[in-house]
């Protein structure tokens, strides 16, 4: 079953088109990720779900219930929606115990131990009922304001940049605990970010967004391999894009012959290969290379576990043009150093996409 759904919302700001058309289906229980550039419509959206911006057009529903559409309004303050803005937006004069309570209605006693309850799902120390926000650090800022908002007993869960002001290993366990904390309690969630990675770390669903549009949605796994065109498959991470003829099945390339996932024969395109697909061996006298091609190292970032290199194939016979330059990422502690005459071949399928 679905929770919300999007049918066709447009949004503008005098001449500015913040939100072109946008439909989207979220399933029930469901955590999907909204990713996209700076500016590219995100937090619009999550306000027009919440109910804090109207669409100029379009419908959305919660539950089969509609909140929005040509004739009729459901104001936010009577959708059951949470909403984590991208600050956290806590009261800052009030403490811990304060904030997450501020919507309840139970009181004396029964407050405070649903307080209690809250803030242990969030795993915040119960000593810091009285502490004031400011006395917090940015993780426990953003863990209140989502027990602040999971006390609304929420029919959907929206969160703005969650963990945008927190540093890199606080980030990755503060996505662990919130997507565990949101599950347990069955929350269908619906998160935006600018950050590639944690989109597709914490989705089950993931939609990208590009200058108002929604240019693509499906599971993280299936957008990272098959992105529609070059400037998605680049947001979601670095890409080998190289052109090749394509035939029966296969790419024909720089790097020899490629199987491809979608068949559109005889014709030329744009192939992706993520650079991890890529694999490099060092050159033995007299072997037998069934597929790939030769080339040499030519820069080496070296980056702890892995490391990225800079391949300059070996020009092909018969052309003036020099050889091309590719990405290739392999293990940090194996890799090759530059100056290495290596072999480059491809694992996996490489993908056809769409022209620009
Ligand atoms: P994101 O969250 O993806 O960074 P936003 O949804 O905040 O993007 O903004 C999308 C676009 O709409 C931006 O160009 C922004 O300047 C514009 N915008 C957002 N809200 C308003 C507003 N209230 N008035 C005018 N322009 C707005
Ligand atoms: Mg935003």
């Amino acid at each position: 079953m679905n929770a919300l759904e999007l049918h066709s919302i447009c949004k503008s700001y005098g001449a500015h088109r913040a939100l072109e058309n946008i439909s989207l289906v979220v399933p029930t229980g469901s955590r999907t990720v909204i990713v996209g550039p700076s500016g590219s419509g995100k937090t619009t959206l999550l306000r027009m779900i919440a109910g804090f911006e109207f669409p100029d057009r379009g419908c959305v529903t919660l539950n089969g219930q509609t909140l929005v559409d040509d004739t009729h309004e459901v104001p936010a303050h009577q959708r059951q929606i949470g909403y984590v803005p991208q600050d956290g937006a806590l009261f800052p004069h009030m403490t811990v115990a304060a904030n997450i309570g501020f919507g309840l209605t139970s009181k004396g006693r029964r407050k405070h131990e649903r307080i209690a309850v809250l803030m242990d799902s969030v795993a915040l120390d119960a000593n810091m009922a009285n502490r004031w926000p400011h006395e917090l650090s940015g993780g426990q800022q953003q863990r209140v304001a989502l027990a602040r908002a999971l006390a609304q007993q929420p029919r959907l869960m929206l969160l703005d940049e969650p963990f945008s002001a927190l540093d890199t290993g606080l980030r990755a366990s503060m996505r662990k605990l919130v997507a565990r904390l949101l599950a347990d309690a069955g929350v269908t969630t619906i998160l935006v970010t600018h950050d590639q990675s944690e989109a597709l770390s914490f989705a089950d669903q993931l939609a990208v967004m590009r200058d108002g549009q929604l240019v693509q949605s499906g599971h993280p796994l299936d957008l990272y391999r098959y992105p529609g065109d070059e400037q998605t498959a680049l947001f979601l991470g670095d890409a080998v894009v190289m052109p090749a003829r394509i035939e029966a099945g296969w790419a024909h390339c720089d790097l020899g012959r490629i199987p491809v996932n979608n068949h559109r024969n005889n014709r030329c395109a744009q192939i992706m290969l993520r650079p991890e697909q890529l694999q490099l061996v060092g050159i033995v006298p007299n072997a037998v290379e069934s597929s790939g091609c030769r080339g040499v190292v030519s820069e080496r970032d070296f980056s702890g576990n892995t490391c990225t290199l800079i391949v300059e194939l070996e020009a092909l016979p018969d052309t003036d043009q020099p050889g091309r330059s590719l990405m290739v990422r392999s293990t940090g502690l194996y890799a090759p150093p530059a100056g290495s005459a290596v072999h480059v071949s491809a694992l996996g399928h490489a993908h056809v996409l769409n022209e620009p």
